[in-house]
C-alpha cells in the first residue's frame, strides 16, 4: 500500500483545496478534529513543531452554519473596538464601543454594535442596515 492510499483519497481531496503548510509550505495534513482541521509537522528529516490549519468552508463537514457564514463574510463580523461609524447623513461621526450582542429581530442573523456617538449618546445599530467599508460602517 502507498502513502496515498494509506491516507485515504479523501483526504488527499482536502489537501487539495487547503492552503499550503505556513511553515514548510507542503500540503500535507493530517486530518482530525471538530471542526476539522489539518495538522502538518513537516517533512520526515526536518520536523516543525505543530501546525493546525482549519479546513475551510464549504469543505469542512463540522462546521456550522454560523462559523461557515462569518467566513463567508454573511454574518456576525467580529465586534471590534473603535471602528469609525457614521450616520446616515454622514453628518454624525461615532465609534464602535467593542460592546454589541446578536440582532433579536426574528430572522436577522446581523449583530447589534455599541456605537457611542460625539455627542456622547450610545446606540445599537443592526450590521444589516449598515455598510462595511475598509476603515469604517455606514448606517444605510
Ligand atoms: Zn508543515
Ligand atoms: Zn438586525
Amino acid at each position: 500500500m502507498d502513502a496515498e492510499e494509506e491516507k485515504g483519497s479523501h483526504a488527499t481531496k482536502l489537501d487539495a483545496i487547503m492552503p499550503p503548510c505556513p511553515k514548510c509550505g507542503r500540503k500535507d495534513y493530517w486530518y482530525n478534529g471538530v471542526p476539522l482541521h489539518g495538522y502538518c509537522y513537516g517533512p520526515e528529516d526536518k520536523k516543525h513543531e505543530e501546525v493546525k490549519v482549519l479546513v475551510p468552508a464549504p469543505h469542512n463537514p463540522y462546521l456550522s452554519k454560523e462559523v461557515v457564514e462569518t467566513m463567508l463574510g454573511i454574518s456576525r463580523p467580529k465586534i471590534e473596538k473603535g471602528v469609525t461609524v457614521y450616520s446616515r447623513d454622514a453628518k454624525k461621526k461615532g465609534k464602535t464601543t467593542g460592546g454589541g450582542y446578536r440582532c433579536q429581530m426574528s430572522g436577522c442573523m446581523g449583530m447589534r454594535l455599541g456605537v457611542k456617538w460625539e455627542d456622547g449618546k450610545a446606540t445599537f445599530p443592526c450590521t444589516k442596515g449598515m455598510l462595511r467599508r475598509k476603515k469604517s460602517w455606514r448606517i444605510l
